[in-house]
């Protein structure tokens, strides 16, 4: 039995769906491998995170981290919902542009955005520019005076805190490749330029910890740390800061040891320590932004997969063997991500043995799932691997000259396709003929 499938995600033929349509009909309308979005789940997600900062009366933004799963559709079901968006390259910022996103939602991250980045940036009339360098503090000057323009900007800086969390993913301990150090009067530095400059607005100052966070220590300890760079800002600069931005990272449940909290609970916990921390200032209450991605798009996200071959060895536990992998979804292969995984025709099935799920790609690192209680399974039976929505598709490549999936939404029963299969021709599309 899987905890996560609920008897209402399950029809009269017995079989899984999502979003009120049959996964096994999708499979075989849409073809597979197959990446699949339940919309009211990502809806619900996006107003739970709002509604405790309107419950609280606080200003806010909830603004999607797109890195998570970026498609012209994802950005028009953000814009829907009234978040904001977060992106981190021009690829996202275009996709955005394409949706019609209001570009003044928009808020720029990046270690190392380029001047052609910061241009479009620029010329687009992105919302923020989220500053995480001297080198881009330079370059964005020079953008901005190039293009008689200003933006508004806020600074990354790296609280010092590690969430904790895969080494992979964490990123607010000191040694950290983004952001400004504090300890070093980095920070100080950064501000003293960008208050220097005209043309750049400083709205406010961001830090995000990590990802996959569970416990709610790492947001209060980064609260009370912006909370308190702001209070130095105003003592030292007469620098009032607007926004405090805690940005994203907020866990979800992957498998039965993960234990996730509400986003209700991560929002409050937030809220909280920052009126506690001001309330020991002089400083006004700012706005708080969040930058939820896998928290948003991850639970609402399916993968489905046709089983084909399969080895059995004696004494081995045996491969179950999926038309996609590590070309759909490298999280297994770089950071030994787990999932579970059901039998699309009857998740509820009882067990008989366990396998490994193994992707079709030339790696024997192309290992989906380790370890998967599964009923029996037969070439042709669709799996359903939950919770990929998050960095899933948004990875996805097309080692082994794979296409890359379709990406389908349901919603009260109806579905549709929002990103097309690649066809073959896809494939060689760039490519030029060697001339000898
Ligand atoms: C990746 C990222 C996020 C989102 O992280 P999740 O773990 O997907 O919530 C938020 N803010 C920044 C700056 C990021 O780089």
């Amino acid at each position: 039995m899987n905890e996560q499938i609920t008897a209402a995600q399950i029809n009269d033929k017995g079989h899984l769906m999502i979003g009120g349509c049959d996964a096994v009909e999708l499979a075989h309308q849409y073809g597979t491998p197959l990446v699949v979005y339940d919309v009211t789940q990502i809806r619900n997600q996006i107003r739970a995170f709002k509604r405790v900062f309107e419950e609280n009366k606080v200003d806010y933004e909830v603004s999607y981290a797109s890195k998570a799963f970026a498609a012209i559709a994802i950005y028009q079901l953000v814009q829907a919902e009234g978040g904001h968006a977060d992106v981190v390259s021009a690829g996202e910022m275009y996709t955005a542009l394409q949706a019609g996103f209001p570009m003044e939602n928009i808020s720029f991250h990046g270690n190392n955005k380029s001047r052609e980045e910061l241009l479009m940036a620029v010329k687009n009339h992105v919302g923020m520019i989220m500053v995480d360098n001297f080198y881009e503090i330079t370059l964005l000057s020079e953008v901005l005076e190039e293009l008689d323009e200003t933006a508004n900007v806020m600074m990354r800086i790296t609280p010092g805190i590690s969430a904790h969390t895969n080494k992979y993913i964490q990123t607010g301990q000191v040694d950290s490749k983004f952001g400004f150090d504090l300890q070093s009067g980095q920070a100080d530095e950064a501000l003293a330029k960008i208050l220097a400059n005209p043309r750049m607005h400083m709205k406010g100052l961001h830090a995000h910890i990590g990802s996959q966070i569970f416990e709610l220590a790492g947001f209060e300890g980064v609260a009370k740390k912006l909370v308190e760079v702001a209070a130095h800002w105003q003592a030292k600069f007469a620098y009032q800061a607007e926004i405090i931005n805690v940005g994203g990272g907020f866990g979800i449940r992957y498998v039965k040891d993960d234990h996730p909290l509400a986003p209700e609970q991560f929002v409050d916990a937030i809220i909280k320590a920052i009126k506690k921390e001001i309330a020991k200032t002089s400083l006004k209450m700012p706005a708080i932004w969040i930058e939820p991605g896998r928290s948003i798009v991850g639970p609402a996200g399916y993968n489905l997969y046709t089983v084909g071959s399969r080895k059995d060895v004696p004494g081995l536990k045996p491969y179950v063997t999926v038309d996609g992998g590590m070309g759909d979804n490298i999280r297994p292969a770089l950071y030994q991500a787990q999932y579970e995984t059901v039998l699309a025709n009857d998740p509820q099935a009882p067990a008989v043995e366990h396998v490994r799920i193994a992707g079709k790609y030339c790696e024997s690192g192309d290992i989906l799932s380790e370890d998967q209680a599964l009923p029996a399974t037969k070439p042709g039976d669709v799996l359903a691997m939950l919770d990929t929505g998050a960095y899933g598709y948004s990875m996805a490549s097309n080692y082994n000259r794979n296409p890359r999936p379709a990406v389908v939404f349901t919603e009260n029963g109806q579905s549709q396709l929002v990103v097309k299969r690649e066809s073959l021709a896809d494939l060689t599309r760039l490519d030029q003929p060697y001339r000898q």
